[in-house]
């Protein structure tokens, strides 16, 4: 048999119209959209920098989309059509409404506004060697040598006796004192530290966080005056006594603010990135949908703001409970649709979604645990994510062919640089988002985001571009006509 030898120029051609190769955002971008990313870029930083709990993150959400004309529901009046909706503090959603009645079927990109990190235990308070300490519970996915010997600060909520709120805030402020958990010296780490498996190197129960050192002045055979005196401080303060903190949610998270990283500024640094990128990008696109200057959106969209979702979607803030469903009521309500018993489930099987997550960007010190053809390269564009889950994709949102072909179709007409992903070596690990839980009434949904380096850590890394291009998937997402 013989087979014509190809010119070069024909090789080049066949290779353009056949493959698909990854390339980088930076060398695709115009000079003006270069630009954009950067500004865009430094509006993250700043919200990342002041949303550090779920709670933070609504207030600053709901604080923005009120700027931009979102009324919140129950106070809309008639002809409205930009809402929002907050769920106890820790939940939020916003809508903008379109041409199309919402039982054909609405856009939703769900993200998580919590993150990892150290709560503190319903009794925290304890002295030992005279010096204070807060006892913590770890919240979601953490790496326990992340926590130790770095400064820290305390955000949250505690609850007084008369029911009244107090936010407490401790330790961002340049004056203010920071917070830390020691860590044993090398010198003595040997045994303890040194012979065992890096996951029981430090236990749980000695992420004690350092709060005092100067014991009250007394009578001597009084014993605990450092912890006294920081009850006093917080009394003075906040005006709490030790029982309020049973009915607080403080939370233990990195002190400071987001940083460029790199010395030509190439990256994000900070906390809280999984998933507070994503949630960035989608509120930056629902909040610019009907603008003056632009027309109203084809098919109503709406950003959902969840937490829990680094504990399972569990407890009634999460992706697994029904604040969604009342969000979608609201808008079936507004749209003067006459409810009937299947009327949610058959505009849920009707609608499409995003689930708006970060994944793993392969680190080149451990490829290893990455299979190079299938993991997210950084610097290379949000992606897609067609199945999560581990193992022989257990517990997974296995999105169907034809909604990732739609899907690809929109991102390709707006100029999305994307890739296609999943989340390292097929049974080297594996994990889930909301995308499961979301998926369970029916919609078509698919998990979309920027890859992360040093994902779950104190201070998680993000290419610029990468955030850029998952806000302008997102936009895409919601703008598509069809
Ligand atoms: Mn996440
Ligand atoms: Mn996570």
């Amino acid at each position: 048999m013989s087979e014509k030898r190809l010119s070069k120029s024909e090789w080049k051609r066949l290779e353009k119209d056949l493959c698909r190769s990854r390339r980088s955002v930076w060398s695709q971008l115009t000079a003006k959209d270069r630009k954009r990313a950067l500004l865009y870029s430094d509006k993250y930083k700043d919200f990342i920098s002041k949303a550090k709990t779920e709670r933070e993150s609504v207030n600053i959400i709901v604080n923005m989309a009120q700027e931009r004309g979102f009324v919140p529901f129950e106070q809309a009046g008639h002809g409205s059509n930009r809402f929002l909706w907050t769920f106890r503090g820790k939940a939020a959603a916003l809508a903008v409404t379109g041409k199309t009645p919402v039982d054909d079927g609405v856009r939703i990109i769900a993200s998580h506004i919590d993150a990892p990190r150290l709560d503190l235990k319903q009794n925290p308070l304890y002295e030992d060697l005279e010096m204070a300490f807060l006892k913590t519970h770890y919240y979601g996915g953490i790496k326990k040598f992340h926590w130790v010997a770095r400064p820290l600060a305390i955000h949250g909520l505690a609850l007084k006796g008369d029911g009244s709120a107090i936010p407490i805030e401790f330790g961002e402020d340049p004056h203010d004192p920071v917070l830390t958990i020691n860590d044993l010296l090398p010198h003595l780490a040997r045994k303890v530290q040194g012979e065992k498996k890096i996951s029981e190197a430090i236990p749980a129960e000695k992420l004690n966080v350092l709060i005092g050192g100067l014991p009250l002045l007394g009578p001597e055979d009084l014993k605990d005056g450092v912890r006294l005196r920081i009850l006093r401080i917080l009394n003075e303060r906040y005006g709490l006594v030790e029982e309020d903190l049973i009915s607080a949610e403080l939370e233990i998270v990195p002190a400071g603010g987001s940083r460029d990283v790199g010395l030509d500024g190439a990256f994000v640094g900070g906390y809280g990135q999984d998933d507070r990128s994503c949630a960035y990008a989608s509120l930056y696109s629902i909040l610019e949908l009907n603008e003056p200057e632009l027309n109203e959106p084809q098919v109503t969209s709406v950003a959902l703001f969840l937490d829990k979702e680094e504990i399972g979607s569990d407890g009634n803030t999460g992706a697994k409970s029904s604040f969604f469903e009342v969000v979608l009521y609201d808008l079936m309500r507004n749209g003067g649709l006459q409810i009937e018993a299947d009327s949610l489930v058959r505009m849920l099987i009707a609608s499409k979604a995003i689930s708006a997550d970060v994944t793993a960007g392969i680190d080149p010190d451990y490829k290893e645990v990455h299979e190079e053809h299938n993991d997210a390269l950084i610097g290379h564009g949000v992606c897609l994510t067609k199945y999560t889950g581990s193992g022989g994709k257990y517990s997974a949102n296995d999105a169907h062919a034809e909604y990732v072909n739609w899907l690809r179709r929109v991102w390709n007409d707006a100029k999305v640089v994307w890739q296609a992903g999943e989340l390292g070596k097929v049974d080297e690990g594996g994990g889930g988002t909301v995308a499961k839980y979301l998926a369970q009434r029916g919609l078509d949904i698919v998990d979309a985001g920027p890859p992360l380096l040093n994902m779950h850590s104190p201070f998680e890394v993000a290419h610029k571009t990468d955030l850029f291009m998952t806000y302008r998937a997102f936009d895409a997402f919601y703008k598509a006509d069809e």
